[in-house]
């Protein structure tokens, strides 16, 4: 992408609204702006790291084996009156009518849709495990929305739901969710910490959230430091082995880690020595429940079982909060001079900034370059605009692409380019003819 081309509308100063660093970086690296509040429109920087992660989200959950679909954000209030949770919900829940009167909502979730599907189509055994998903924005009439993307009111969320015909199986569903989470966090660069939770108004008695720290998290969390050791990548697995899945949840369930709510400093202070007792701040990124009949009994989802008797189905749900990812991301990952994308996430791979644009050989080099790299299949944002070259370390600074190609007269003439790593800081003269090579090993090493 040429940044001459592109829409990149950064901000000079600091927006006075943003309490938060990923908040105010957001807001000055051109990638959202506000519309209501706690309501977004992604401009184009923001949206590519938005598609990314769902990229990594999907990946992840599909290797689970969970399926992918799409439910709408509308939703009838007949169906939440059959669960109950239409009351329930309270003012959080943004109830619409349409001309003909019939009552609507945007919806803050999906387990009574997806219940009334599965109802519907599933009347067998032979029809499970089913494990379905999708990522569809929610709006949630949060009171304090705050802090940008992390608390919105109209957010992205993956919301995924399980139906089994057991509770053996169905707790055997929620295990792969919980690895699929490590899998899916640690992908990002992000180690997300479950920690036992509370159900809420989703209902049901098996519950964990996976934290991210961060100081400006809003749960407070307690956790054995053991955790900091663990290397969340090691795991290959057969999803379709229980016993398999299941030793990897108990590893990470082992080692205590809880939010304030579950928070009990007895059990911490007995099991945990003090040197590794760790208590901070965390952003809670991803949520999964496993509820049993909860819905299934009033949605009526019940299929016929091997024994020939009706068994109403064994339900769990699992939200990862996509778009607060953002924004958890940047406060996990960014220094005094802006953002510094994990490379899985980051919106493109490289800049390459062109520091004498209008200089004949400078300009060449660069267009060649530009060319190559776009070739070996790189994403790259090349800012070819005329400004100085001060203004263009800044940009690609706080947009915080993870690596910079940077071209210059005087590079030019020992035929060598700068190639410079945002997050350690680290530059190495490379030259001309290596460096496509050279940024291609380092984004796969
Ligand atoms: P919170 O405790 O932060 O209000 P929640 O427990 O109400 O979240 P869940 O119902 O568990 O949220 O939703 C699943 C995921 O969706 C959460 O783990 C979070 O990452 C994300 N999420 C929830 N509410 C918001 C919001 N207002 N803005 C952005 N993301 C959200
Ligand atoms: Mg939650």
């Amino acid at each position: 992408m040429r940044l001459s081309r592109y829409f990149l509308p950064v901000l000079r100063e600091d927006p006075k609204e943003a309490e938060i660093a990923s908040h105010r970086l957001m807001l000055r690296a051109g990638m959202i702006r506000q519309e209501a509040a706690g309501i977004y429109s992604w401009l184009p920087l923001g949206f590519r790291v938005l598609k990314k992660i769902e990229a990594i989200v999907r990946r992840e959950q599909e290797r689970a084996g969970s399926i992918e679909m799409l439910m709408p954000t509308i939703q009838p209030a007949e169906l939440w009156k059959r669960s109950g949770r239409y009351d329930d919900y309270g003012r959080e829940m943004l109830r619409i009518s349409d001309r003909k009167e019939h009552e609507l909502l945007y919806g803050p979730t999906n387990e009574e849709m997806i219940t009334d599907i599965v109802a519907r189509f599933v009347q067998s055994y032979k029809q499970l495990p089913l494990n379905l998903f999708h990522i569809q924005w929610k709006f949630r009439d949060e009171i304090r929305p705050r802090f940008g993307v992390m608390r919105g009111r109209e957010f992205l969320m993956k919301d995924g739901y399980s139906f089994d015909l057991t509770r053996e199986e169905g707790e055997h569903a929620y295990n792969k969710m919980f690895v699929s989470y490590l899998r899916t966090f640690a992908a990002m660069g992000l180690k997300a910490i479950p920690m036992r939770a509370e159900t809420g108004p989703i209902g049901g008695n098996l519950s964990h959230e996976f934290l991210i720290l961060a100081d400006t998290g809003e749960s407070q969390v307690y956790f054995d430091a053991a955790f900091h050791e663990k290397d969340w990548r090691t795991f290959e697995l057969d999803y379709d082995d229980p016993a398999a899945v299941a030793a990897v949840v108990d590893e990470f369930t082992s080692m205590y880690a809880a939010t304030e709510e579950m928070h009990d400093e007895e059990r911490f202070e007995r099991e945990v020595p003090p040197e590794r007792r760790v208590s901070g701040r965390g952003i809670e990124v991803g949520h999964i429940f496993f509820f049993g009949d909860k819905y299934s009994k009033p949605l009526g989802a019940k299929v016929l079982g091997p024994d020939g008797e009706e068994h109403h189905l064994q339900c769990g749900s699992y939200g990862i909060g996509v778009s607060r990812l953002v924004g958890a991301i940047i406060e996990a990952g960014h220094d005094e001079n802006g953002i510094v994308w994990p490379e899985p996430v980051a919106p493109f791979q490289a800049g390459l900034i062109n520091l004498r644009q209008g200089d004949e050989a400078t300009d060449a080099a660069c267009e060649g370059l530009y060319e190559k790299l776009a070739n070996a299949g790189l994403e790259v944002l090349y800012d070819d605009t005329s400004e100085r070259a001060g203004e263009k370390f800044v940009r690609m600074d706080l947009i915080g692409l993870p690596w910079q190609v940077i071209v210059g007269p005087r590079g030019l003439r020992d035929g060598v380019v700068e190639i410079k790593n945002r997050a350690s800081g680290a530059r190495e003269n490379v030259p001309l003819d290596n460096a496509v090579d050279w940024l291609r090993q380092c984004l796969m090493g």
